[in-house]
């Protein structure tokens, strides 16, 4: 008999873990994703577009294209989640499965921060990096902050990408003189899990005139006085403010009682939940690593080879924890970490210095996951 298996959501580790089992069991699979959007966009195309980079039609990658044996794509709204019976609402029908996987990433919570919607610019959504790109085009004076209001955030890497785009943005507009960039990160060093490409990082700073402050978070914007206040009452006047929102696992994952402060609890090494045949992965879990898509890639496979074990029997390969974070410098150069945090006793990390020849390597990451999934 078919096992049904429902995936919610379509992003990294959704089309990865339909692909494989896809791959796998060919029209023998029953897998159904749901999906709230049209289309998938990359999180790093958002700086591109917020840069001017990309135009934001020529990032959307339509689901249309997403078409694998034994799949088959919804297009809903998921609007409940009932763990325990495994039963999903979306668009007014239901939806019952024998495996079940939370794949919905990580929403944007902008009302935590005071302010923030009102007069700053979040870039971490594609309508948000297409509003931050209007907003960019006017600011030539003054002090800019690129801010993070909560930890854990997707890809750590990107608001430091975004301040050194910035200082490049305004240099070749010739006004850099006259404005200020301040970084404002939660974490101890910009990329804690690569030392190297933090160094790396830090060194950019100071030569671009970069401020850092590490260890704190902007807890609220005051517009009136045009001022950002951090967690430790720090002040800091903003002509221009670029931010990353706390974040929080979709409204349906909160009520089903699956969340714990904010996050699914998952056992790190099988993804599984406190329910039985009912799994998270990538941003929505609280894994502890990176929230970035080559660890919900690797997730995707450990709940693959899970499912598929239970299926056809056999033992199933645990969670590797492994994955890359890619990092833009702003001058063309692409430096990169590939991590690795579950196969050995302790996270092991290889630097890939920032070349302009570097940036090859993420054409082909993105290139790869565009043929794999989309056929393009
Ligand atoms: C600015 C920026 C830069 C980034 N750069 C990189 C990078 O260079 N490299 C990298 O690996 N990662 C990067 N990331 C992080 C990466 O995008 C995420 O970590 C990754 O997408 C997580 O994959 P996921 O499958 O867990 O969630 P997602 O890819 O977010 O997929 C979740 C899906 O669930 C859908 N969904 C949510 N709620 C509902 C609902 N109620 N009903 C139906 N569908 C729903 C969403 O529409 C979405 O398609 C970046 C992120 C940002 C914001």
């Amino acid at each position: 008999m078919k096992s049904r298996v429902l995936v919610l959501g379509a992003g990294f580790g959704g089309m990865e873990l339909s692909t494989l089992l896809s791959e796998a069991l060919g029209e023998t699979a029953d897998v159904t994703v749901i999906e709230k959007s049209d289309a998938f966009v990359f999180g790093y195309s958002k700086i591109d577009v917020m840069f001017g980079r990309e135009t934001l039609e020529a990032v959307r990658l339509p689901y249309r294209n997403f078409v694998k044996p034994g799949v088959r794509f919804v297009q809903e709204t998921i609007t409940a989640i009932d763990p325990v019976a495994r039963r999903v609402t979306a668009g007014g029908g239901t939806y019952e499965a024998d495996f079940l996987v939370i794949a919905l990433g990580a929403d944007l919570d902008l009302a935590a921060t005071p302010g923030l919607a009102e007069d700053g610019n979040e870039f971490y959504s594609v309508a948000g990096a297409g509003r931050a790109r209007e907003v960019l085009a006017g600011f030539s004076k003054g002090p800019a902050i690129v801010g993070v209001s909560g930890f854990p955030f997707k890809c750590p890497p990107a608001p430091s990408e975004c301040a050194l785009m910035l200082h490049d943005h305004l240099t070749k507009r010739g006004v850099r003189g006259a404005c200020e960039i301040t970084l404002v990160l939660p974490l101890s060093s910009p990329m804690p899990a690569s030392p190297d490409l933090s160094g790396a990082l830090v060194a950019a700073f100071a030569e671009t005139g970069i401020r850092l402050l590490l260890g704190r978070s902007v807890k609220a914007l005051e517009p009136g006085r045009k001022t950002a206040v951090l967690d430790d009452g720090t002040e800091l006047p903003y002509a221009l403010y670029l931010g990353t929102p706390k974040h929080q696992v979709p409204q349906p994952v909160l009520a089903s009682g699956l969340a714990e402060n904010g996050w699914v609890p998952i056992t790190l090494r099988t993804l599984e939940t406190r329910f039985p045949d009912v799994y998270a992965i990538g941003d929505a879990a609280a894994t502890g690593l990176p929230k970035a898509g080559s660890f919900a890639e690797s997730a995707a496979r450990a709940v693959a080879s899970s499912i598929l074990a239970k299926l056809g029997g056999g033992e199933a390969t645990p969670n590797s924890g492994t994955g890359s974070c890619l990092v833009e410098f702003g001058d063309g150069r692409l430096g990169w970490a590939d991590l690795d945090f579950l196969t050995g006793p302790k996270l092991k990390s290889i630097y890939h210095a920032p070349s302009v020849a570097g940036r090859a390597h993420k054409v082909r990451f993105g290139a790869s996951r565009k043929a794999r999934w989309f056929g393009l």
